[in-house]
């Protein structure tokens, strides 16, 4: 990656001590970077020392080079956060902890993969991918690792980062050798001011382009075809439209990549692949050892010719739909708290699914958009939704967790509900093993 203006930071201020605004601090202590950290819920951490650890109402905003926000607080809408205020009075410079390690760090290949759905699963395949090929590969960012917590690159190394629209709104030093812009569907609205305050946040990742990069965008719908056009004509690097057609002859025979969603995520993955210098042998080798990744059209039972299949991590109406598209005869477990876009996306799809059942928060909404199209049901927990889905379900049936909503309703986040998923599932199929083996 052509680096980045190193300016020489002193001392820093992060806000949100999660996983990354930790990784910030520690990279600051490596670094000899004096350190401030704070956070609305803020519980002491072992990683933290006690005289670091300042409330920001009694930051003193005149020292600090710049505020590292975590990606969760907001700083611009719907209401940015005092501490957002505070600096930016202060004319303290707002960024992210990914800017903070691009300025401190060397990268080697710099790839970023960005979309609103399949940035996880593309990212851990491109890395697989390439380490497959026996590429020194570190890979993380949004996924996984934090940038500041990888190991920096050895001569030839490739960093391999997903990015969110909320880091990429605030990282302006990022110089990527490769992207992906997976796609675009309306999302997170409300942190970005709506459809086009999100476009733009994503869209940074193609203006952060330098000449010789490679961009790759892909084509499914307006937005996107907005996106390649407007590319076209800004951009002066190489510029690649990727759909699921892109892999072409290549045989996808992988039970974690099905669907024509994940033709298209292997297809970016295949391109990074190629212009990093894997050959057509390893590729396809690494396509069919890819292991997946948890609560993305996860395999998590069996029972003769029923399956289980745990997808939580689908949080909107767009992820749902590629899960549906999928499989056949499936009994369909959705809800919690609704997106935007609720079941829009998914209606092409509902002659894939036996029957419904909703439960959470948005049970009753959802309800009311499918009923005239398939049999369905309200209830009020997964639990319950799951009890019912069992009596119903046929020996050839996908029972699928695919919630179309965020999990905060009822879960602390979407791995706590597929984890749930997995045990009701697995309880179910110990029990009628045992009863099937009693009767025998
Ligand atoms: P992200 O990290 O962007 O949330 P993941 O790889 O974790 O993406 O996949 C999340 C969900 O999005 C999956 O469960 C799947 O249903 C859906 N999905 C994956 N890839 C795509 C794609 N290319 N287009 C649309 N939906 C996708």
């Amino acid at each position: 990656m052509s680096q980045p203006h190193k300016s020489k930071m002193t001392h820093i201020a992060i806000f949100g001590a999660g996983l990354s605004g930790r990784a910030a601090y520690q990279r600051a202590q490596n670094l000899g970077i004096r350190c401030v950290i704070d956070d609305d819920v803020m519980t002491e951490h072992e990683a933290i020392a006690a005289q670091d650890f300042i409330k920001w109402q009694n930051w003193d905003f005149s020292k600090y080079d710049a505020l590292i926000l975590s990606p969760g607080i907001a700083h611009n809408h719907p209401n940015p956060h005092p501490v957002a205020q505070a600096a930016r009075k202060a004319e303290v410079e707002i960024i992210s902890e990914v800017e903070f390690g691009l300025r401190t760090g060397n990268w080697g290949k710099f790839v970023v993969i960005t979309g609103t759905n399949g940035k996880s699963t593309t990212t851990a395949l491109t890395a697989h991918l390439l380490k497959t090929g026996g590429a020194k590969v570190a890979v993380g960012g949004n996924l996984g690792t934090p940038l500041c917590a990888l190991n920096e690159a050895e001569k030839d190394g490739i960093t391999v980062v997903e990015l969110s629209s909320y880091q990429l709104e605030t990282t302006p030093s990022l110089r990527p050798d490769i992207v992906a812009l997976l796609n675009i569907t309306p999302d997170h609205l409300d942190r970005h001011g709506g459809l086009e305050g999100y476009i733009a946040a994503k869209m940074k990742s193609l203006s952060a382009c330098h000449k010789d990069s490679l961009a790759l965008i892909g084509d499914e719908g307006a937005i996107m075809q907005r996106v390649l056009d407007d590319a076209r004509q800004k951009l002066t690097c190489t510029i690649t439209a990727i759909s699921a057609h892109s892999l072409g002859e290549r045989v996808l025979d992988n039970p974690t990549l099905a669907g024509a969603h994940n033709a298209q995520n292997a297809a970016f993955a295949v391109a990074i692949a190629k212009t990093c210098g894997c050959d057509d042998d390893t590729i396809n080798a690494g396509l069919a050892s890819f292991e997946g990744l948890a609560h993305r059209l996860q395999p998590v039972g069996m029972m003769g010719a029923m399956r289980f299949v745990n997808d939580s991590k689908a949080t909107n109406g767009d992820a749902s739909a590629k899960a549906l598209g999928a499989y056949q005869n499936i009994m369909w477990l959705a809800g919690g708290r609704a997106k935007a876009d609720g079941l829009t996306a998914c209606l092409p799809y509902f002659n894939h699914i036996a029957r419904a059942y909703f439960y959470g928060e948005c049970a009753g909404a959802f309800f009311a958009e499918a009923q005239a199209h398939i049999p369905c049901s309200v209830h009020e927990t997964l639990d319950e939704a799951f009890a019912q889905a069992m009596t119903d379900a046929s020996d050839t049936s996908v029972i699928l967790l695919s919630p179309a909503a965020a999990s905060f309703d009822q879960f602390p986040n979407f791995g706590t509900r597929g984890a749930h998923f997995t045990q009701l599932a697995n309880r179910y199929i110990t029990a009628q093993t045992r009863e099937v083996s009693h009767v025998g």
